[in-house]
């Protein structure tokens, strides 16, 4: 199945894109989390979301980078 027919029938496309501060704006998975948890997660990474925005925009998603970002504030 594509990602737009994933798009088309996921419930919570609408509430995902609404909290999505992803600045990558031609990924073809944006609003389908499963998608793009999976994708991520295959390439040693964390989605948009895990990262403030500042960070994110750097695309960096490396899960040294996530370390890097909240090792002071856990
Ligand atoms: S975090 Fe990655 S997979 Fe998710 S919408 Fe952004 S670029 Fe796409």
């Amino acid at each position: 199945m594509s990602y737009d027919d994933m798009k088309k029938k996921c419930p919570n496309i609408k509430e995902n894109l609404e909290n999505c501060n992803c600045s990558y704006t031609s990924c073809d998975k944006t609003g389908l989390c499963c998608q793009c948890l999976q994708y991520h997660r295959r390439n040693q990474e964390l989605p948009a979301c895990f990262f403030p925005d500042g960070v994110e925009k750097t695309w960096d998603r490396s899960f040294r980078k996530f370390i890097e970002t909240w090792k002071d504030k856990v």
